[in-house]
């Protein structure tokens, strides 16, 4: 249960969705219109639609009232940047789940994702709540982070990075796929940030967990 539908036509915004859900092992398409953003969300073949409301076509907010019309029950997750309340009010009283304005950063829509998936059909239990790599614990409810069984106090941003690396333990995250996690699109590619960070980490968790992959990125070791 983890195929997301799309609905987006800047072809920017699309691919870096796509990216980072594929990269959090979801299934996307993209639907750049909204006729076919209708039909697709039809198709059952969907667990969970991430709609833009300034859609070729027909707003989004038209597509969301024909979806819940015709009882479609998917979860819809408005994402636009429209941050004017009445249309977050037309949204959410139109029938969707959720709403987010651009720009946004990808670790909050995946918790939104997250969330929505789990309240819909996602079965019990399928979820992790705590990552555990060797000595290192992370809880994803509290998001608090033992090492050797000792609390260990992270920033949002570290945590995050610490939970990406986690789940991809073992291989290598280039600099830019955790600059599009943690920090989102917008971000500069040219920034030195991810290996500040990655020095705050070595220092809180302990130096040898975090290996430097010359040229690529960073491990996590597994
Ligand atoms: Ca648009």
């Amino acid at each position: 249960m983890n195929r997301i539908l799309i609905a987006e036509d800047e072809f920017r915004i699309a691919s870096f969705l796509e990216k980072g859900l594929r990269a959090n092992g979801f299934t996307t398409v993209v639907a750049p219109d909204a006729p076919e953003a209708l039909a697709m969300a039809q198709s059952n073949d969907f667990d969970l639609l991430i709609l833009d409301l300034g859609l070729p076509g027909k707003d989004g907010l038209q597509v969301l009232e024909e979806l819940r019309g015709q009882g479609e029950q998917l979860p819809i997750i408005i994402l636009t940047a429209r941050d004017d309340i009445s249309d977050k009010v037309a949204g959410l009283e139109g029938g969707a789940d959720d709403y987010m304005t651009k720009p946004f950063r990808f670790e909050e829509l995946l918790a939104r994702v997250r969330l929505q998936l789990r309240k819909s059909h996602l079965p019990k239990g399928k979820e992790e709540t705590v990552l555990m790599v060797g000595n290192v614990m992370l809880d994803l409810r509290t998001r608090r982070v033992r090492v050797n069984g000792e609390l260990v106090e992270l920033s949002a941003r570290e945590f995050t990075l610490t939970e990406i690396l986690l789940r991809h333990r073992g291989q290598v995250m280039s600099r830019e796929q955790l600059l599009n996690h943690v920090w989102g699109y917008d971000y500069d590619p040219g920034s030195n940030i991810v290996d500040v960070y990655i020095g705050y980490l070595r220092k809180k968790l302990g130096g040898k967990l975090i290996e430097t992959v010359r040229g690529m990125g960073y491990r996590f070791q597994a």
